[in-house]
């Protein structure tokens, strides 16, 4: 079966032989090279896109290899190809020397589905139902079996052991993710009224005077923003002169129109 995989390709730059940078892709590499210009313009601060930007339209991504096995093959290639390039002089950009595992590419679950899907030659997206399912015929598993799993897992994706632990703004997996008007309504509702798990607590004195003394000599409200979400937002205000009640009438007036 030769269904397309992935490829490894090089970034060039017109008139250098020089190899500056080795990816490897599961989809084609002009597909990818599109991808890392776009990157390159969101200002992404990396010796590789610091290049991509200098060099502009001059810089080329070629493939080297490409794979009709799976995944790992290409994942193996791309560190020998990193590793050959170096060793014959090539100055690659590349922060890591390739494959997968912690230095180098994490597959997503959808490259993995899709990779997988293409092997076996089936459009992506497609359901096997009734006996043409994997699971035909299987026992479901049993309450008991669930709750002991779930009991197992508990806590096991918290602090440092979460695989997006430490990761912030454009390496975070949720970076630039956006959420509908109507989910922010769901999440907003919630967490209002005694579902909020600060319903009904009260300060105590001695916090109170902890944090007085803290905020002492800091004029109150500490910015414009702070006293246009206290005295416009939550008592319902809007001032034609206030600049944040102005924004927010203009973004609700967007999420309306989307
Ligand atoms: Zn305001």
């Amino acid at each position: 079966m030769t269904q397309f995989i992935g490829a490894i390709y090089a970034f060039y730059t017109a008139g250098s032989n020089e190899a500056r940078y080795v990816g490897m892709t599961t989809n084609s590499v002009l597909v990818r090279e599109r991808q890392h210009f776009k990157t390159a313009m969101a200002g992404r601060k990396t010796p590789f896109y610091d290049w991509l930007r200098k060099e502009g339209r001059h810089a080329y991504a070629i493939p080297l290899e490409v794979f009709f096995t799976d995944l790992d093959d290409l994942a193996d290639a791309e560190i020998r190809w990193i590793r050959r390039l170096r060793r014959k002089g090539h100055r690659l950009l590349n922060l890591t020397d390739g494959g997968r595992g912690p230095n180098g590419h994490v597959w997503t679950e959808e490259q993995r589905r899709a990779a997988g899907d293409r092997a076996r030659g089936r459009p992506t997206g497609v359901h096997r139902r009734g006996p043409e399912s994997p699971n035909w015929g299987r026992a479901i598993h049993s309450d008991a079996q669930r709750a002991k799993w779930s009991e197992e897992r508990k806590g096991k994706n918290t602090g440092a052991d979460n695989p997006n632990f430490g990761k912030f703004g454009i390496e975070h997996p949720s970076y630039g993710h956006t959420v509908s008007a109507e989910t922010r309504l769901l999440l907003s509702e919630q967490k209002r009224g005694e579902r909020n798990p600060n319903f009904g607590k009260v300060t105590s004195a001695e916090t109170r005077a902890k944090q007085s003394a803290a905020l002492k000599g800091r004029a109150m409200p500490s910015s414009v923003r702070n006293a246009h979400t206290r005295y416009h937002t939550n008592k319902g205000v809007f001032k034609d002169t206030c600049r944040h009640c102005i924004d927010d009438a203009m973004n609700s007036e967007r999420e309306n129109e989307s």
